[in-house]
């Protein structure tokens, strides 16, 4: 006897092979999914999320050995980082195979590469028998969904399959490593520190290292809610925000200033990364003007959150 959960993973699998979306909960977050090897089913992601064409999407594949359908070649440090970290919230960005559509890519000649840890990706990854590409499963340039929920707040006419894998477990995207040159770089922090990866295959270049336009969403606001976000702690700026108002709501570490709104998210940099997208999604519908955010220390624990933090403040006015 088939249950639910199967029968929705195949219904999930024959709507991807038609060249539909389905939505998939991964570890990391939400994912918007659609076949890897069909440009129109891609493109349908693009249209969906309101996503420009320059910005690369992740292929996720079903199982290690997929890889040689999409790298044109795999270098050893890349071998090293897949067995210490796949499947798990780890992209690789390596050359591109020649069949790669340059749809996925954004016009590059690499791409990016992950293989998700959560189970019902896995499944229907297995039942569709191939990879799928997919960003974050909302409007571009908002928050990231951590729920199914989440999901169809952000599409609510969306058309497509949304498969519920209950809350996402690490909450932030995936950790970004390019190894298409000699130089590896981290292009984005997440769950898995570049300490941790740098112990296995050497230093990484930094994002702050230069300006380099590949990152995701460097520079720009993302993440980001529709209400003004400012950060205050160091370094930001002063320990409160002088002009705060009682029509606020905080986002903090460990206390909320007296008489005010909002949400203590506690000063475990793992526990708070799984909250954050929902926090801030929370805040984000309570009334009042502005959400104020208690920067966290600036150690390598919480680099992942202080990145996605910065990222959401950027579009504000009054953003730090
Ligand atoms: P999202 O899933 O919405 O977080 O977006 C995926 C992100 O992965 C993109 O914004 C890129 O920053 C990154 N990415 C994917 N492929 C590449 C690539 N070939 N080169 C650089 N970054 C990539
Ligand atoms: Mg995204």
């Amino acid at each position: 006897m088939i249950n639910d959960v199967d029968a929705s993973i195949a219904v999930a699998a024959q709507a991807l092979a038609r060249g539909e979306l389905v939505a998939m909960p991964t570890e990391t977050v939400y994912g918007l999914a659609a076949d890897a090897r069909n440009p129109d089913a891609v493109r349908r992601i693009f249209l969906a999320k309101g996503r420009p064409a320059d910005h690369p999407l992740i292929v996720h594949l079903p199982d290690q050995s997929a890889i040689r359908d999409w790298a044109a070649t795999v270098p050893p440090a890349a071998r090293t980082l897949i067995d210490a970290f796949w499947p798990g919230p780890l992209t690789l960005v390596l050359k591109k195979a020649a069949a790669v559509d340059p749809i996925i890519t954004g016009g590059q000649d690499t791409v990016g590469l992950r293989l998700p840890a959560h189970p019902t990706a896995q499944a229907l990854l297995r039942a569709f028998g191939g990879a799928v590409a997919a960003p974050s499963a909302n409007r571009f340039g908002r928050i990231s969904p951590t729920t199914a929920a989440h999901v169809r707040e952000e599409f609510p006419d969306g058309g497509f399959l949304v498969l519920d894998g209950g809350a996402s477990e690490v909450g932030l995207e995936s950790t970004i490593v390019d190894l298409s040159s000699d130089l590896p770089r981290l292009l984005r922090p997440g769950h898995i520190a570049a300490s941790e990866i740098e112990a296995l295959i050497g230093p990484l270049q930094r994002p702050s290292d230069d300006a380099g336009p590949r990152a995701s969403g460097r520079l720009e606001s993302h993440y980001a809610p529709a209400k003004p976000v400012v950060l205050f702690g160091t370094p930001a700026g002063g320990r409160l925000p002088a002009d705060a108002t009682s029509s606020d709501q905080w986002l903090v570490l460990a206390e909320l200033p007296e008489g005010s709104g909002g949400l203590v998210l506690g000063s475990d940099p793992k526990n708070y990364a799984r909250q954050l997208y929902g926090g801030l999604r929370q805040l984000d519908a309570a009334p009042g003007g502005r959400i104020l955010i208690e920067m966290p220390p600036d150690t390598e624990a919480w680099a992942a959150v202080r990145d996605r933090l910065q990222r959401a403040a950027a579009g504000s006015r009054e953003g730090g």
